[in-house]
């Protein structure tokens, strides 16, 4: 334990590790490297519209500060003259993402660019704001043992605003819990939350699947079905998000009956308990998740029957997705995301049932689903927070 406090007060004392570019531009300039690097000077200037001497100035102050290096080994994305790429140093700094869930506290440490270095989960102690908060600054404490921690991010799914207040999380039974304020008094590192879901489409949006798409969507299917949404490049949110607007969305008029009452809705035809009960109760004897999967995909065929209706109810929302949001691609996640795989032609019928034989056909990609995902949406946040320094040194981008 001694060893741990050591080093975790070692970290609070480095105080110069900070994303700190001097101007708009050069905060430009390093989010683009950051986000799409390494990157060669001209295509660089190419994307961002500046002089060649404007971006030479710029980039010579950032290497000087140390939040650019030349990466002359590196391969250039992009076309253009060559010339030697410039990259972030991606390991310089660490952050930690933590899910909470009603149940557990999963972390993962990640480096700058949200690649994950190590990844923990332990269930939680208990519910209460203040013991969460307790296990929060534990397992970060333990982190910034191992690495020094830049900043926490936290997801979970509830209504959390921009300062990381938690106004409703109806899995850990919380209201009004500020809980990025509580752990951040506590551990002395930045630290900020976010709706778990908006977590893990910020996390698609900067480094995965929905990088350099202006438009995307996300679809997570789990123990409930969250929907996320990048329009012009931003996040669309406001203070309902969180609700889980989009998890009673109508869809099969002959479906199952969720505990609301709505017949064939997105939670009683595509959430995994929902799908899980049925199969049970078809079979009649207790089926957990995998297992609905793998009779699937044998032939069984109650399971075949009860995932081809799931599956058609989400090509449904799919393209109810895409009709009304325009996105460039829709991606599904989420630790129920296998339905999507092993019901594949019944989620492509659901979508050509539902989309103008007109329109084009609407892109859609499977992401991972597991809580090291969720955990490294919640990096992200921490990530975002670092980058546009929300302590208040610097520049918003
Ligand atoms: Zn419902």
């Amino acid at each position: 334990m001694m060893a741990v406090e050591t080093n975790y007060f070692a970290v609070e004392e480095s105080e110069t590790r900070v994303w700190q570019p001097t101007d708009e531009l050069a905060q430009a300039v390093a989010l683009e490297v950051l986000l799409h690097g390494p990157l060669g000077r001209s295509e660089l200037a190419r994307r961002l519209d500046l002089a060649p001497a404007t971006l030479t100035r710029i980039s010579t102050e950032l290497i000087n500060t140390g939040l650019l290096v030349d990466a002359p080994h590196a391969t250039r994305r992009g076309a253009g003259r060559p010339s030697i790429p410039l990259d972030v140093v991606a390991d310089a700094h660490h952050f930690l993402g933590v899910k909470l869930s009603g149940e557990q506290i999963a972390g993962a440490i990640t480096d700058l660019r949200a690649d994950v270095i190590d990844y923990r989960e332990e269930p939680l102690d208990s519910r209460d704001p203040t013991a969460v908060t307790s296990q929060i600054v534990r397992v970060s404490r333990r982190a910034a043992a191992a690495y020094p921690i830049d900043a926490v991010g936290i997801g979970l799914g509830g209504v959390v605003d921009s300062d990381g207040n938690v106004s409703s999380a109806p899995f850990l039974q919380w209201t009004d819990v500020p809980i990025a304020t509580l752990v951040e008094a506590e551990l002395g590192i930045p630290t900020f939350a976010a709706n778990d879901l908006a977590a893990f489409t910020e996390a698609q949006h900067w480094f995965g699947a929905g990088t350099g798409h202006a438009n995307f969507a996300t679809l997570t299917l789990g123990v409930g079905v969250g929907f996320g949404c990048v329009a012009n490049g931003k996040l669309l949110a406001n203070a309902d998000s969180g609700v889980g607007l989009v998890g009673h969305w109508p869809l099969d008029p002959l479906g199952p009956l969720c505990k609301r009452g709505h017949r064939g809705c997105a939670e009683a035809m595509l959430t995994v308990p929902a799908i899980e009960r049925d199969v049970s109760t078809a079979l009649g004897r207790d089926v957990q998740w995998e297992e609905v999967l793998d009779l699937a995909v044998a032939g069984e065929p109650a399971a075949t029957r009860i995932l081809d209706a799931s599956g058609r109810a989400l090509g449904a929302l799919i393209a109810a997705v895409a009709n009304l949001t325009a996105p460039d691609l829709v991606l599904v996640g989420g630790e129920g995301v296998g339905l999507a795989a092993v019901a594949s032609d019944a989620v492509a019928h659901g979508v050509r049932e539902n989309r103008d034989p007109r329109a084009a056909p609407v892109r859609v990609e499977l992401v991972s689903g597991d809580n090291e995902s969720w955990c490294r949406g919640a990096a992200v946040i921490a990530i975002q927070g670092f980058v546009r320094n929300r302590s208040g040194r610097a520049l918003q981008p």
